[in-house]
């Protein structure tokens, strides 16, 4: 259904609650699947399929962000009545389109853990277009969960609330932790129920249905271009490029009419910027859990928050995709490379476009290494509230011995650093037992942390605070820049295990003091104490803290 304006009784000139302005370049400019029925399909020679969105039974609104309606110039949910919070529901749950609204499901392929597997494509996300904000932004609305497209495959388009509620707080919890997502706009529940095996162990269930809507200046992926080069589709794959670089790379030398030169450009600051990304995951202990082509955004962001999670106690080789625990290809401390992997393969399907002049891609590649090696090293540093004017040989002896010492004892990755922040510099002439004593906060097992572990992690201390002295800072000013990339609160896999608990049973009140909590995740609030400790035994072996299947 149309609606006309949204609302009687809203604010501003115009009286509406929704006034969006949609530019649409997306569809407006690239090759659409002429069909525009939801029948699944092979789409060929296009970047997307025009696709409505299917009726909710009773579209009612669970969450949203302030700040995102904001920069939307929306009226926010919380100023207005029960009657317009309906409809204003209704649109985010696809049930009522706006005027210049253009839904569409994208075209995509992808590396699926390392094979390739043909055409993929928006299976359950709707974009209802592209908007210009007040400030002039140009963004584009996803529903996540709307319905069927050409592009389910066998699945049928929607999405449980669980999964939904994970989505909405993970992408702004990342945001405000200063690492580059797509964002959330809004959580809404259906009204209809969603059958899902979640463990994939034969046991159906019915779920709440959810949409959350998703916003970013665009949902393009590795995969959208994997997809036309893979079928020989050169015409496509340039005309798709060409409209990536002028609308979203618009500053790169060329790109009004790149030539190799410019998609080398490119396809370097790709590579940058997905660098930039993954040592933001590093930083905060983030493990995306499903690193597949399709779910590498072109634009560096973070996206498709599926069976991701947080390592509580470090361990580079944990992985929360139950789905991937045989191989743990997408583990924790394997990113780095994965992220390599697969710009190399972004890399291979933009051949066609360089011609002979591959080394511009080989150098984009070979920024991405520089990137993150130089990337990584000064973000250890500033974690451990070092400066960078030490030699590359120190840092990474420091950080290497740290990376080991961590594991020798169930340790809080988190919890760590704010409490060797707190800790005073001038330290050697503390015993090996008071040195642990000040972490003892991160230690899982706290009492069992003698011995050689013990030995090793004291020994490690006395190494870093020799560091912390040859850089002479105050200990405030060092704990001040330490507690400013050190998060103290993080979305633990089972704080939004509560959350959906909490939700299921129809209180969404935890999702709201959550993403409240998050949104300033290096201040202390100390109203906030208990979403900044260790992970509780009783999440350790509960599905949704320690087991995420890709069911969603
Ligand atoms: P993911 O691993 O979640 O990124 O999903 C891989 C592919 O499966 C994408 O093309 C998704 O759109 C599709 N997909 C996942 N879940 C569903 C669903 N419930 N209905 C339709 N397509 C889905
Ligand atoms: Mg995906």
């Amino acid at each position: 259904m149309l609606v006309d304006k949204l609302f009687s009784g809203g604010r501003g000139d115009t009286g509406a609650v929704i006034d969006l302005t949609f530019t649409n370049r997306f569809t407006e400019t690239l090759p659409a699947d002429p069909r525009t029925d939801e029948h699944r399909r092979q789409v060929m020679g296009a970047c997307f399929s025009r696709v409505e969105p299917v009726q909710a039974a009773a579209p009612a609104l669970v969450a949203w962000s302030a700040e995102m309606f904001e920069r939307l110039g929306l009226a926010i949910p919380d100023d207005l009545d029960d009657e317009q919070r309906t409809e204003l529901a209704r649109v985010l749950a696809g049930n009522d389109l706006l005027p210049g609204s253009d839904p569409y499901a994208m075209c995509y392929g992808g590396y699926q853990f390392g094979n390739w597997a043909g055409q993929l494509g928006d299976g359950r996300a709707i974009a209802l277009g592209e908007v210009e904000t007040p400030e002039g932004e140009h963004l584009t609305l996803q529903l996540k969960g709307a319905g069927p497209t050409p592009y389910s495959r066998t699945a049928d388009g929607m999405a449980v609330l669980r999964s939904s509620v994970r989505e909405f707080l993970c992408s702004e919890a990342m945001f405000h932790l200063g690492i580059s997502t797509t964002r959330a706009l809004s959580l809404t529940l259906t009204g209809d129920k969603v059958v899902r095996d979640m463990l994939y162990d034969g046991n159906p269930a019915a779920e709440p249905g959810a949409v959350v809507c998703r916003v970013s200046p665009a949902f393009i992926r590795f995969g959208s271009f994997e997809i036309h080069a893979s079928r020989g589709d050169i015409d496509t794959l340039r005309t798709l490029a060409d409209h990536t670089i002028a609308n979203h790379f618009a500053h790169l030398p060329g790109a009004e009419a790149p030539d190799a030169a410019t998609y080398a450009a490119w396809f370097g600051e790709v590579a940058e910027r997905t660098a930039e990304m993954i040592t933001g995951w590093m930083r905060v202990g983030f493990v995306h859990g499903v690193m597949n082509t399709d779910n590498m955004s072109i634009l560096g962001e973070t996206i498709d928050y599926g069976p991701y999670g947080w390592v509580d106690d470090f361990d580079p080789s944990w992985t929360p995709n139950t789905t991937d625990k045989a191989q743990r290809r997408y583990r924790y401390g394997h990113q780095p490379q994965i992220a390599y992997w697969n710009l190399a393969q972004l890399g291979n399907a933009l051949v066609p476009l360089v011609g002979d002049e591959i080394e511009g891609l080989q150098a984009g590649l070979d920024r991405y290494v520089s990137t993150y090696a130089e990337g990584y090293r000064a973000m250890m540093l500033a974690k451990l509230g070092l400066s960078t004017e030490r030699s590359d040989e120190d840092a990474d002896g420091l950080i290497d011995e740290l990376i080991r010492v961590l594991q020798l004892t169930e340790t809080d990755y988190t919890i760590f650093f704010r409490r060797l922040a707190d800790m005073p510099a001038g330290g050697q002439g503390r015993t090996d037992a008071e040195l642990i004593e000040s972490l003892s906060d991160a230690f899982y097992a706290p009492g069992d942390v003698d011995g050689e572990a013990g030995a090793a992690i004291a020994l490690w201390l006395r190494r870093y605070f020799d560091e912390v002295a040859d850089d002479a800072l105050p200990d405030t000013e060092r704990r001040t820049a330490m507690n400013a990339v050190n998060p103290k609160y993080v979305l633990r896999n089972y704080m939004a295990q509560l959350a959906i608990d909490a939700s299921e049973s129809g209180d969404h009140s935890v999702i709201a003091e959550l993403l409240d909590v998050l949104r300033r995740p290096y201040d202390d609030q100390p109203e906030a104490e208990q979403w900044a400790v260790k992970r509780p035994d009783w999440a350790r072996t509960r599905v949704g803290c320690s087991m995420l299947s890709c069911s969603s």
